[in-house]
């Protein structure tokens, strides 16, 4: 039986670890914390439940699916309230629900008439022609105008990345929308026509679990029969006359090490440098890895009574345009999304804070963090008391971002997997961030 090696137990190493396991081989996971899941974590407070990390997993391939179903996790994943599909932006300091349908498409004021006009010329357009090295906001304005990327584009992309739509590689960070425009010239026909949906489940999930999405890792790593190895940090990998040295200490300083014929790697690309590489062909791949940028990101949690919140939080929550000029990136309605997030009579909001947007307000005091998110929710959210809950969590480096060298990068990995015999790198500065991405890391 081979001996094969994972470094780090967030979800690209759980999945790795997983994978490998299925074709028979013996798996060792390390990982520097006390815990699996990497930014997966979940935690209770004052019958509060937050998630410091992701919060909810959109299922909408079947291979995604399947692999949770084997692994016996996605029977106990619990679906985002039907509420959840109703989501809202700023406009003009307001919260604006975004159309579900034509009646609404028509009525909403989330975009002025003639912004709307011009999401309708978009069937309309001609091809691109450079469109692999494309912006996510040249490609939107190219397509749907810059009115879409103001108020759609813009606010999406600070949920879902924390990052700009300048900032963004078109191509690496939506690549089927990106696939859509080149085999059917429009997005919009494309979707409606020519979609390939035979890998597609018939309706798209949105999960999370009754502890949180915690749960999903303490899951997996119930799945997995291999060896933890955990408060270990790696400090060393080594080739040895055909197979790999592993070296890690714990907490302690005591020392570790151990020999496998298969070494994946899913450190976060920040985390590479602080690795010897020893006797590996092409180290200097290494440093490109090590240029995925990260912004910093704080998240509020704040616990409202009930009675004190104007808004009926009928929905996923709400991002702001930065047009908009406020302190904050948007709020998910925790509380409304899913079961027990917040004891009875309280609601739970989660505000996103930071990013590449406003990287320094995630480096200010707690306190004037949670002044100004709490001013910003009280004009949006008509809340007139004050929080009976407040919690910070900051991620000084949070999402690798799909930027127009991600495809460099891409390159540089695929050079050292294949001059390293039996080494692999991987995680999510190479996947893609989206969960769904990171459950298939060796793809
Ligand atoms: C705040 C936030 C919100 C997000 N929201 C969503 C969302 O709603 N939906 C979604 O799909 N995705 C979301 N994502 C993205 C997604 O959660 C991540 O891309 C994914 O979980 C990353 O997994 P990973 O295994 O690549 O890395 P990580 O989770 O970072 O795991 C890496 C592991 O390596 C370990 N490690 C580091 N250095 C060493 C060392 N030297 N030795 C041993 N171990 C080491 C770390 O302890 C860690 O456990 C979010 C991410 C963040 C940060």
């Amino acid at each position: 039986m081979n001996k094969t090696c994972i470094l780090g137990s967030g979800i690209c190493g759980l999945s790795a670890a997983w994978e490998k396991e299925r074709k028979g081989r013996k798996v060792t996971i390390i990982d520097s914390t006390k815990r699996v899941g990497g930014v997966v974590e979940s935690e209770e407070s004052e019958g509060f439940l937050m998630d410091y990390g992701p919060n909810t997993l959109s299922l909408r391939l079947r291979k995604t699916a399947g692999m949770l179903e084997e692994c016996g996790v996605l029977e106990h994943a619990i679906d985002a309230n039907p509420k959840a599909n109703k989501r809202f932006i700023v406009r003009k300091g307001k919260l604006v629900a975004l159309p579900q349908g034509i009646g609404s498409f028509i009525t909403s004021p989330f975009l002025t008439c003639s912004g709307k006009l011009r999401l309708l010329l978009e069937p309309f357009l001609f091809k691109g022609k450079d469109s692999d090295h494309e912006s996510v906001a040249d490609f939107i304005t190219r397509r749907l105008g810059k009115e879409a990327l103001e108020y759609l584009a813009n606010p999406f992309l600070a949920g879902i990345y924390a990052a700009k739509p300048e900032t963004l590689c078109m191509r690496h960070t939506f690549p089927s929308i990106h696939a859509l425009e080149k085999k059917y010239r429009s997005l919009l026909l494309g979707k409606m026509f020519g979609f390939e949906k035979s890998n597609r489940l018939p309706k798209t999930r949105l999960i999370s679990f009754p502890s949180g999405l915690g749960e999903l890792a303490t899951r997996m790593k119930m799945a997995i029969k291999g060896n933890f190895i955990l408060d270990h940090t790696v400090t060393q990998v080594a080739g040895e006359n055909g197979k790999w040295r592993v070296f890690a200490h714990d907490s302690t300083g005591a020392e570790w090490e151990d020999l496998f014929d298969e070494v994946i790697c899913t450190l976060p690309s920040h985390q590479l440098g602080k690795v010897r590489w020893e006797n590996v062909a092409q180290t200097e791949n290494i440093s490109t890895l090590q240029e995925a940028p990260h912004f910093p990101l704080s998240i509020v949690y704040q616990g409202f009574d009930k009675k004190d919140v104007s808004h009926p939080l009928d929905g996923f929550g709400f991002l702001v345009p930065e047009i908009e000029k406020m302190d904050i990136l948007g709020s998910l309605f925790s509380s409304t999304l899913f079961p027990n997030r917040a004891p009875a009579d309280k609601v739970l909001v989660s505000t996103f804070v930071g990013g590449e947007r406003n990287p320094e307000l995630s480096q200010e005091k707690e306190a004037l963090i949670f002044k100004k998110v709490s001013q910003n929710l009280s004009s949006l959210l008509g809340i007139r008391g004050k929080p009976v809950f407040q919690r910070l969590r900051t991620w000084q480096k949070a999402i690798p971002l799909p930027d127009k060298d991600f495809g460099k990068r891409k390159s540089a990995a695929n050079d050292l997997n294949s001059s390293n015999r039996g080494l692999v790198f991987s995680g999510s500065h190479l996947t893609g961030p989206p969960l769904p991405n990171c459950l298939d890391p060796l793809e």
